[in-house]
Protein backbone atom coordinates (compact mmCIF):
# COMPACT_ATOMS: atom_id res chain seq x y z
CA UNK A 1 0.00 0.00 0.00
CA UNK A 2 1.40 3.73 -0.89
CA UNK A 3 4.55 2.15 -2.68
CA UNK A 4 6.00 4.01 -4.35
CA UNK A 5 5.18 4.07 -8.13
CA UNK A 6 4.69 6.78 -11.20
CA UNK A 7 1.57 5.74 -11.67
CA UNK A 8 -1.58 7.42 -9.56
CA UNK A 9 -2.63 10.31 -7.53
CA UNK A 10 0.84 10.64 -5.64
CA UNK A 11 2.63 10.62 -8.70
CA UNK A 12 0.20 13.58 -10.21
CA UNK A 13 0.63 15.49 -6.76
CA UNK A 14 4.33 15.24 -5.93
CA UNK A 15 5.09 17.16 -9.61
CA UNK A 16 2.77 19.32 -9.37
CA UNK A 17 3.71 20.75 -7.03
CA UNK A 18 7.34 21.48 -7.19
CA UNK A 19 7.76 24.06 -5.14
CA UNK A 20 6.52 22.12 -2.13
CA UNK A 21 8.35 18.50 -3.07
CA UNK A 22 12.09 18.05 -3.30
CA UNK A 23 13.92 16.96 -5.19
CA UNK A 24 11.88 18.68 -7.87
CA UNK A 25 12.00 16.56 -10.96
CA UNK A 26 12.19 12.85 -9.69
CA UNK A 27 9.08 12.35 -7.72
CA UNK A 28 9.58 8.74 -6.73
CA UNK A 29 12.67 10.39 -4.76
CA UNK A 30 10.54 13.37 -3.24
CA UNK A 31 10.91 13.47 0.35
CA UNK A 32 7.63 14.18 1.11
CA UNK A 33 5.77 11.65 -0.67
CA UNK A 34 2.67 10.83 0.72
CA UNK A 35 2.83 7.42 1.97
CA UNK A 36 -1.04 7.46 2.94
CA UNK A 37 -3.57 5.13 1.15
CA UNK A 38 -6.25 6.67 -1.48
CA UNK A 39 -9.12 7.67 0.83
CA UNK A 40 -6.90 10.82 2.03
CA UNK A 41 -6.39 12.22 -1.49
CA UNK A 42 -8.59 15.11 -1.51
CA UNK A 43 -7.64 16.15 1.79
CA UNK A 44 -3.60 15.89 0.87
CA UNK A 45 -4.65 18.64 -2.58
CA UNK A 46 -6.94 20.64 -0.73
CA UNK A 47 -3.77 21.14 2.36
CA UNK A 48 -1.28 21.68 -0.95
CA UNK A 49 -3.39 24.03 -2.58
CA UNK A 50 -3.52 26.00 0.56
CA UNK A 51 0.29 25.66 1.63
CA UNK A 52 1.14 26.63 -2.24
CA UNK A 53 -1.05 29.85 -1.57
CA UNK A 54 0.74 30.49 1.73
CA UNK A 55 4.04 30.19 0.36
CA UNK A 56 3.71 31.93 -2.76
CA UNK A 57 2.13 35.74 -1.22
CA UNK A 58 5.23 35.00 1.32
CA UNK A 59 8.07 34.63 -0.85
CA UNK A 60 9.42 31.89 1.39
CA UNK A 61 10.74 28.49 0.93
CA UNK A 62 8.68 25.26 2.13
CA UNK A 63 9.58 21.56 1.76
CA UNK A 64 7.43 18.73 2.74
CA UNK A 65 9.93 16.16 4.71
CA UNK A 66 7.24 13.32 5.52
CA UNK A 67 3.71 12.47 5.13
CA UNK A 68 2.31 9.63 6.52
CA UNK A 69 -0.59 7.73 8.61
CA UNK A 70 0.34 7.73 12.68
CA UNK A 71 -2.08 6.32 15.20
CA UNK A 72 -4.83 6.93 12.24
CA UNK A 73 -4.65 10.63 11.61
CA UNK A 74 -2.04 12.21 9.06
CA UNK A 75 0.84 13.66 9.52
CA UNK A 76 2.59 16.12 7.29
CA UNK A 77 6.12 17.41 8.37
CA UNK A 78 7.84 20.17 6.83
CA UNK A 79 10.77 22.57 6.44
CA UNK A 80 11.55 26.24 5.33
CA UNK A 81 11.88 29.96 5.95
CA UNK A 82 8.10 31.51 6.34
CA UNK A 83 7.30 34.49 7.73
CA UNK A 84 5.25 34.16 10.94
CA UNK A 85 2.30 35.29 8.73
CA UNK A 86 2.80 32.52 6.56
CA UNK A 87 4.08 30.26 8.40
CA UNK A 88 -0.01 30.44 10.46
CA UNK A 89 -1.29 30.14 7.52
CA UNK A 90 0.66 26.69 6.47
CA UNK A 91 0.06 25.29 9.93
CA UNK A 92 -3.83 25.90 10.05
CA UNK A 93 -3.92 24.19 6.31
CA UNK A 94 -1.89 21.16 7.96
CA UNK A 95 -3.71 21.17 11.13
CA UNK A 96 -7.29 21.04 9.45
CA UNK A 97 -6.14 18.23 7.13
CA UNK A 98 -4.72 16.50 9.85
CA UNK A 99 -7.96 16.51 12.15
CA UNK A 100 -10.17 15.45 9.16
CA UNK A 101 -8.07 12.53 8.63
CA UNK A 102 -9.07 11.61 12.17
CA UNK A 103 -12.62 10.95 10.81
CA UNK A 104 -11.95 10.36 7.48
CA UNK A 105 -11.04 6.31 6.33
CA UNK A 106 -7.68 5.88 4.85
CA UNK A 107 -9.02 3.16 2.23
CA UNK A 108 -12.08 4.35 0.98
CA UNK A 109 -12.51 8.31 2.02
CA UNK A 110 -16.00 7.87 3.88
CA UNK A 111 -16.46 9.71 7.30
CA UNK A 112 -15.49 7.30 10.28
CA UNK A 113 -18.36 8.36 12.72
CA UNK A 114 -16.67 6.93 16.12
CA UNK A 115 -12.71 7.27 16.95
CA UNK A 116 -11.62 3.69 16.44
CA UNK A 117 -8.77 2.14 18.53
CA UNK A 118 -6.33 -0.22 18.39
CA UNK A 119 -7.46 -2.49 21.75
CA UNK A 120 -3.90 -3.71 22.43
CA UNK A 121 -0.41 -3.41 21.72
CA UNK A 122 -0.90 -6.72 19.48
CA UNK A 123 -3.78 -6.10 17.61
CA UNK A 124 -1.73 -2.62 16.61
CA UNK A 125 0.99 -5.13 15.61
CA UNK A 126 -0.86 -6.96 13.46
CA UNK A 127 -3.03 -4.14 11.78
CA UNK A 128 -0.94 -1.43 12.86
CA UNK A 129 -2.99 1.35 10.38
CA UNK A 130 -5.98 -0.16 11.61
CA UNK A 131 -7.07 3.14 13.68
CA UNK A 132 -7.32 4.97 9.92
CA UNK A 133 -9.61 2.47 8.43
CA UNK A 134 -13.63 2.35 8.65
CA UNK A 135 -15.24 -0.72 10.09
CA UNK A 136 -16.37 -1.34 6.25
CA UNK A 137 -12.66 -1.35 5.02
CA UNK A 138 -11.31 -3.17 8.03
CA UNK A 139 -13.67 -6.05 7.67
CA UNK A 140 -13.36 -6.03 3.50
CA UNK A 141 -9.45 -5.85 4.37
CA UNK A 142 -10.02 -10.21 5.81
CA UNK A 143 -8.29 -8.75 8.86
CA UNK A 144 -9.75 -9.26 12.47
CA UNK A 145 -11.33 -6.11 13.96
CA UNK A 146 -9.11 -5.22 16.82
CA UNK A 147 -11.12 -2.02 17.78
CA UNK A 148 -12.98 -1.21 20.53
CA UNK A 149 -15.83 1.56 19.36
ZN1 LIG B 1 -13.24 2.72 4.53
Amino acid sequence: MALRSDSGWRAQLVPSYPDLFHPAGDPLAAEGWPAVDDGWRELLERACARIRAAVRDDGGSFRATQIKEKYGSLRFYWSGRLSPEARTRVEEAIDLAEARTATTCEVCGEARHRKLRPRSAVSCRIQPRAAARCARCLRSNGGVLPLIF
